[in-house]
């Protein structure tokens, strides 16, 4: 375990973090836990678990309905979460806060609704080549329903976007650009701000996927000038299936709805059905209430960190595993001009599936495989990569562990 004081030289204290993750303090495979896996899931603090865990033990009861005093505990924190996600990311009103399963379900949100509403023949739908299947598959779904096109935006070999192609690729034909804030793949981080405005001058519409950057930095959506904003919570320290789509007002006043049932409907009848304002339009039956309040939990929890300092904590891990990986002989995938929280490489030699049984063995949690980027990895002629992934809670340490199971991992593949 990590025991030794370790200040990053913002003076981010992450031992002092870790000591909020219970998790973390366990051994596997009779080893400490070396978590190196976020972005694929973060863990979650106490007092994440203990809001979830109070609110089952005090409050529960179904949200919006019933008149007695647990029904409007419920509703009230509930409804208290989706004020904390509009602070969170500055949207102007709390009803432009949509909550979903997740990053997942939001972009099949707008897919299915916007989509469906604004796309004809011969459209087009431009995603990076760095997307993740959530963000490419529900477009591919509803093009084809619409007589549309998915377009990729190319990445070079850094792994950075293509900024002369994109700008090539628009057209009065393209409706709807997706892109994520964040690679999950690579770590690119993408210059989203820059990519919005391209596309407002093309009279294209925008979706951030921002399950990759919610964790690692501050997230303005007025100062980006997006469109839509998807992300999850269980990326950020809450828990999962629980996520969130904010759209723009006006955009989501004239989108259908998503999903039909309870709780989305003024009044129903035979002759004819009216749908219930914003937010709720979107949000068709029970909500998942725990999850809303542990989500929010969690973005207080970040809210309250000097988020400034763990960036530049985080940038000293990955500057580390950058150096020693290239001294480890390492081939690092991708060395994008901006990256957060994510080292992908390959140990030449090695398929990526073995190197990761190795390490998990020696108590190292990484993720291997195609990290659900078919298309990049096919890009980047790659079966899959060896991903670390890094977090507030991880430390210098944790990546001597790291490098130091490497070196055995070597011993037996190489
Ligand atoms: N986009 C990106 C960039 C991701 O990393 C992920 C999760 N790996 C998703 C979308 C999907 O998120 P979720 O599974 O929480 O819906």
């Amino acid at each position: 375990m990590n025991t030794t004081a370790e200040k990053s030289p913002a003076g981010f204290d992450a031992q002092k973090i870790r000591r909020d993750f219970p998790i973390l303090q366990q051994l596997v495979h009779d080893q400490p836990l070396v978590y190196l896996d976020s972005a694929a899931t973060t863990q979650k603090p106490q007092v994440v678990i203990d809001a979830v865990a109070d609110y089952y033990r005090r409050d529960n009861a179904n949200v919006h309905r019933a008149a007695h005093l647990l029904a409007d505990r419920a509703t009230t924190a509930f409804e208290q979460a989706r004020h904390t996600v509009a602070a969170f990311i500055n949207s102007p009103k709390a009803e432009q806060v949509i909550w979903t399963r997740g990053t997942t379900e939001s972009i099949n949100l707008v897919a299915s609704s916007y989509g469906r509403l604004i796309l004809r023949p011969g459209d087009t739908v431009l995603v990076s080549a760095l997307e993740h299947h959530s963000n490419i598959v529900p477009w591919q779904m509803i093009a084809a329903e619409c007589g549309a096109d998915v377009v990729p935006i190319p990445v070079n070999a850094a792994g950075d976007l293509d900024l002369v192609a994109y700008q090539n690729l628009l057209s009065d034909r393209v409706k709807i650009v997706a892109v994520n804030h964040v690679s999950n793949a690579l770590g690119t981080v993408n210059p989203v701000k820059k990519i919005i405005e391209l596309a407002h001058a093309a009279g294209a519409k925008v979706l951030i996927d921002g399950a990759q950057a919610i964790a690692h930095f501050s997230v303005d959506v007025q100062d980006l000038d997006c469109d839509f904003y998807a992300f999850s919570g269980h990326k950020a320290f809450g828990p999962t299936g629980i996520g969130v789509l904010w759209g723009r007002e006006e955009l989501l006043e004239e989108m259908p709805p998503y999903q039909g049932g309870g709780e989305m409907i003024e009044v129903v009848s035979f002759s004819g059905t009216t749908f219930n304002q914003l937010p709720y339009k979107f949000e068709a039956g029970t909500p998942h209430i725990s999850g809303a309040i542990g989500m929010a939990t969690a973005l207080n929890y970040l809210q309250d960190l000097d988020r400034k300092a763990a960036l530049i904590h985080e940038s000293h891990l990955l500057q580390t595993c950058i150096e020693r990986g290239a001294q480890s002989g390492l081939q690092r995938i991708g060395a994008p001009q901006h990256a957060a929280g994510v080292y992908s490489f390959i140990l030449p030699g090695a398929h990526p599936a073995d190197v990761g049984t190795l390490l998990d063995q020696q108590g190292v949690a990484v993720r291997t495989g195609h990290h659900c980027a078919q298309p990049l990895m096919t890009h980047l002629r790659l079966p899959g990569t060896v991903r670390v992934s890094l977090s507030i809670y991880n430390t210098q340490q944790d990546l001597e562990r790291f490098f130091a199971a490497l070196e055995k991992v070597k011993t037996f593949l190489l």
